[in-house]
Parts: C-alpha cells; structure tokens; sequence
C-alpha cells in the first residue's frame, strides 16, 4: 500500500520561506564542475587548514579501538583537555560537533518565539540562519567603517526581548577583531554576549580568561581552521558553569562523535606542531597581502585571521570569482549591500598564493574583470 498524504501544512511555515544557507562545496564536486583534477585545485574559500591535521591524528584514529561503542555524553577526557588547554575549569567546557552546533545550542537554550538576537553584518551567516530556525528574530546592526562594530547602535537597539549578541572576533569575512573594551560596554546590558573565536589561534587573542568573571560571556572555539579538523566536525565553547550545565543537559547525548574526541584529543597532544602551521600560515598572509598590493582594481582590507578580505575596485567581484574558478582556483564573493564587490580568500601554502598571483594578473590584463 502506498499513503501519499499532503504534509506540506505539517512544515512550519516560516521555515519554508527562509532562505538555505549556502555552504562551500567539497572538492570532488569542485573538480568534476570545472574539470580540474582534485590535486590540482587551489582550495582558498573555506578558512581551512592547507597542511592538514596533525600526523598524529591519522595512527590515533587506526589505532582506536571502540568504534563499535557510543562515545562519552560527558566528554569528560576532551573537557578536561580542553581545560588544560584554555587554562579553564571542565565545568566551563562544552564540545560540540563543531561550532556551528553550539551557536545553534545556545540559540535553543535561550531564544523563545519572537526574541531578538543581535548580529553584526557583514559576518558569519550561521547567527540569523540559526536564529530563524529557532523562531527568533534577527536586529541587524551593520558595522561601521573599518568592520568595527556600533556599539552604540546595538546598545540603542537593547529591548527586553533581546536575548544574544553575536559577534565573531576576528569576524568573518572582514578579519578584524572587537577590542576588549567594546566586548564589556556589551557584556554590561545583561544579554548574553557570544564572541565567536573561530580564528583565534592565528590572532593570539582571546576572551576566554574572562568567563568565569561574567555570568552573560560565552567564547565559541573550534578545531576547524588552525587543527585542520574542519571535516571531523569538532568544536567547543567557553561558558559560565551555569549555562554549560544547561547546555549539557539539552545537547543530543552522543554530539560529538568517537572519531572526533579521539583527533581532538590527539590535537592536543601535538600542539607544538599545530602552532608551527598556525606561524607559516600567518608568514603566508602577510606575504598574500603584499603581494596583492600589486593590483591597483583591489584594495586589501588587514586581517588577524588565515583568510583576507578585498573589494574589487574596478569590475565586479563575481566576475572575478568566475575566471579564478576556470583556472581552478576557488575563493569565496560577496556583494551584498553590506559588503559590495568583495572577495573572501583564505591563506594558502605559498604555491596557492603564487597560483592566485599568476591567474589574478591575468585578469587583470583582459578587459573585464
Ligand atoms: N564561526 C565562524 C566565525 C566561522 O567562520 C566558522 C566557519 N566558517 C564557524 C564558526 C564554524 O566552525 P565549525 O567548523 O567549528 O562549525
């Protein structure tokens, strides 16, 4: 028998209308579009790490013996690690299945029909993505000049109904980070104020010392970007006690996978070698950077992160896009109205940046860009 019932009125109906994130492609789908072997691409759209994991990740994940078995709900050996490595009590720590998970997790914690969560464009789209999802509604307060973020603006748009204040730092796509300073004229409105670390092994900056101080502080870390563990899916978050217990409480029992516990575990253990990729990739963004000055139809914007944002001066950011993917190379554009004609492109080894170099200087000598 067959039912084939309507169930589209079952679908709440915001989300229906909601837009999809769009997320980067994988680089076997990249190489069958353009034809490129996979070897051969030149990967710079996903703030990933092009040196990999640690090699001790590979023979710790050969070697496990218990995948068979669900992994620890608690995370008790990776919270405790992840103690020592933030200098934090395990009572602060919750893991995630990357970070992407805990903003999603504190949204749920927090947001009830109709609360505002405060975002900062441009900037990461996983904040008003997963707010709508939790039925909430996103206040967005652009930046100002130089990506800093309106404090007084978002202090204005303050409402009893404001629940959570998103702000990367470094941000994401811009690269800069929100002073200290500005963090606490925020943390002093009573909502809770997430600073999303993502970047922050390759801006040596962190707030994370600050959580057990503040009740309303939440520090978002990840191993995608500097441990090079962007396909495990593993992250973690800093939070006052109070709201790690909640969040152990709501989380799926079994979020983080064995695979998962196991190379962050091993991550950990090899930190000297991780740190050494973290310094060629923030050698290679200065050297990006300079080597982009050569072109007069793009301004380069700093970065305290391994990626570095430009506005295309001259032409259009897309079209830009497009002739680099021909070549085999993928960054990431935007042109929105709040970040026209840009161009995300993550640090590479410095043969990607040569490559880049080489296609963008033929750009630059056709006609249009
Ligand atoms: N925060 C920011 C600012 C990011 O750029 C990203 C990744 N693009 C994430 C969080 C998500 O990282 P994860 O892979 O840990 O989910």
């Amino acid at each position: 028998m067959i039912f084939r019932p309507d169930i589209e009125h079952l679908i709440r109906p915001k989300l229906k209308e909601m837009n999809a994130y769009s997320p980067i492609e994988p680089t076997d789908v990249l190489s069958k579009r353009t034809d490129v072997p996979e070897d051969e691409l030149v990967k710079l759209d996903g703030n990933e790490n092009p040196y990999g994991c640690s090699p001790r990740v590979a023979s710790a994940l050969a070697n496990y013996v218990y995948y068979h078995i669900y992994p620890d709900p608690g995370q008790q050996e990776l919270r405790k690690a992840l103690g020592a490595y933030t200098g934090l009590g395990v009572e602060h720590i919750v893991a995630g299945s990357g970070s992407d998970e805990l903003i999603d997790l504190v949204l749920r914690l927090c947001i009830q029909p109709g609360d505002e969560v405060i975002n900062c464009p441009p900037t990461f789209g996983m904040y008003p993505f997963s707010t709508e999802i939790c039925d909430g509604k996103v206040i967005n307060i652009a930046r100002k000049e130089a990506f800093a973020i309106d404090v007084a603006a978002i202090k204005k748009a303050l409402k009893e109904q404001t629940r959570v204040i998103f702000i990367a730092s470094p941000n994401n796509p811009t690269g800069n980070i929100t002073p200290e300073s500005q963090v606490m004229e925020l943390l002093d409105s009573g909502a809770i104020v997430v600073i999303d670390e993502a970047y922050s092994e390759f801006s040596g900056v962190t707030l994370a010392p600050l959580v057990p101080d503040c009740s309303n502080l939440i520090v978002l870390r990840t191993f995608s970007k500097w441990a090079g563990l962007a396909g495990l899916r593993i992250g973690y978050g800093v939070f006052p006690a109070n709201i790690a217990s909640y969040l152990m409480k709501i989380k799926q029992p079994y979020n983080v996978n064995a695979a998962a516990q196991v190379a962050a575990l091993e991550s950990l253990k090899d930190i000297d070698y991780l740190r050494g990729t973290v310094e060629l990739l923030i050698e290679e963004r200065a050297r990006l950077i300079d080597r982009l000055g050569e072109f007069d139809w793009l301004k380069t914007y700093p970065s305290q992160a391994n990626f570095v944002l430009c506005s295309v001066l001259k032409g259009e950011a897309r079209q830009v896009y497009r002739k680099l993917q021909r070549e085999g190379i993928f960054i990431r554009y935007f042109d929105t109205s709040v970040l026209r004609d840009c161009l995300r492109i993550s640090v590479g080894k410095p043969e990607h940046t040569d490559r880049l170099i080489t296609a963008l200087r033929k750009i630059g000598d056709s006609e249009v860009k």
